[in-house]
């Protein structure tokens, strides 16, 4: 009999595990709470070995040809002349080569694991772990068994917190909503940057559907914002932003029309990824947030390696501890920030902000890529490691 897997959540990593499991033979389910695909979502980058993931599982074209179009990253003034400049450059730097909408790399994963069994708009209800198996309930009123459970929910994943001790949602005291606007005549092919006063930034970014996507970033306490309606989040932004300069008047003016998305910034912390039968993946395990940088890539190779370790052992509480072993050390190198982060991105003066630009124009400056909330380097010294399954074999 194939083994069976329940993966829950069909975000990046979920489908990215179910992708190889389903080319390794495995009878793979997906259950996602959502009632479809959530291909929302703004850019985000696949660097250093998470690109070698993608390359392994075929998808690197699918990716290149859904390019976000930016061709680098730019820090302007209050008038929008730029500070200072940063060229795509590879994988390293503020724009890396492969930038895609969150919500398209979503869904070219979801197509290259089509063969997998997809439940949208239901959750798991409990896991009862047995000596030979696990026994699902769904919320949906069925039981089924499996040999294993990954948990893939994301930095909130209730089922996470249902059945894992010691979990630590660390608030990095940075609100950050997501916007996708009308794109302008004045609007470029770069990422551009403005550190505002008080705490705030915004960022303007191209994207491939003819839209520009809009980021609104400031320093807050959690003040529950996140958990908000739209209307209100916008009403708060309003208040936030009032004042800021450069394009945020149009950014406001166009909120209500955005498909908002909010988040409060927050780092998962969790003692052990694995219990019984059932073991955490992407950001359920190691949420880095935005303000570290490469979380998608880390999915994408953490994916990798759990199918690697599973399909290379039979006990799977040996192949979850490798996996964790394998993983975690790169998921806490990625998780620790720069000295001052993210405060010094978040001046509270005009001066604060004319600084960081100055700092900003050293292109090699700390001070510059913790501006740009972007990863310092693609950690391209971590390698993949290769796994005896011909699914997992470098093509
Ligand atoms: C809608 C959305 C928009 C995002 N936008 C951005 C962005 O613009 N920039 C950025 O850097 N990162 C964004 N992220 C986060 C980014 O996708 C992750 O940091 C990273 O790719 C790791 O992905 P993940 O699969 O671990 O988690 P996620 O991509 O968060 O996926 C988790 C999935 O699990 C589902 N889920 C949650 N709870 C349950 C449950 N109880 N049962 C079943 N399914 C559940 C969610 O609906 C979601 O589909 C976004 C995430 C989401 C969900």
């Amino acid at each position: 009999m194939a083994h069976r897997i329940l993966i829950s959540g069909a975000g990046i990593a979920g489908p990215a595990l179910a992708c190889w499991l389903v080319d390794a033979g495995w009878d793979v389910t997906v259950v996602e709470r959502d009632e479809r695909l959530r291909d929302d979502g703004q850019n985000v980058d696949v660097r250093g070995a998470g690109r070698e993931a993608v390359q392994r599982l075929g998808i690197e074209d699918e990716i290149l040809a859904r390019n976000t179009t930016e061709t680098g990253t730019e820090f302007v003034n209050a008038d929008g002349k730029p500070a200072a400049s940063f060229d795509q450059d590879g994988d390293d730097g503020p724009t890396a080569e492969l930038e895609i909408l969150r919500g398209q790399l979503a869904d070219v994963l979801h197509d290259r694991s089509a063969d997998a069994d997809y439940r949208f708009g239901d959750r798991i209800d409990t896991v009862e772990d047995h000596e030979t198996h696990a026994t699902v309930r769904f919320a949906a009123g069925d039981e089924r068994d499996f040999d294993v459970v990954a948990i893939a929910e994301g930095q909130r994943s209730r089922t996470r917190d249902r059945l894992f001790d010691g979990v630590r949602l660390d608030a990095l005291n940075v609100d950050i909503a997501y916007a996708t606007i009308p794109r302008g005549p004045d609007d470029t092919d770069r990422w551009r940057v403005f550190v505002a006063t008080d705490g705030r930034q915004v960022h303007l970014r191209p994207d491939n559907l003819g839209t520009i996507r809009a980021m609104l970033a400031f320093q807050t306490e959690p003040k529950g914002f996140d958990r908000l309606e739209p209307a209100e989040q916008i009403a708060v932004l309003r208040d936030r932003f009032a004042g800021a300069g450069w394009e945020t008047e149009r950014i406001l003016d166009a909120l209500s029309d955005s498909n908002l998305f909010y988040e409060s910034l927050a780092q998962v912390r969790v003692p052990k990824w694995s219990t019984g039968r059932v073991v955490l993946l992407g950001d359920a395990a190691h949420c880095v947030t935005p303000l570290a940088g490469l979380g998608t890539s880390l999915a994408l190779i953490g994916a990798y390696i759990l199918a690697g370790e599973l399909t290379s052992d039979d006990d799977h509480r040996a192949a979850f501890d490798r996996y964790e072993q394998r993983l975690r050390p790169l998921a806490e190198d990625v998780r620790a920030l720069p000295p001052g982060v993210p405060g010094i991105a978040y001046p509270d003066s005009k001066l604060g902000g004319d600084l960081l630009r100055l700092g900003a124009k050293v292109a090699a400056s700390p001070v510059g890529r913790a501006l740009a909330s972007v990863t310092p380097s693609s950690k391209s010294d971590f390698e993949l490691p290769d796994y005896p399954s011909d699914a997992l074999r470098r093509s």
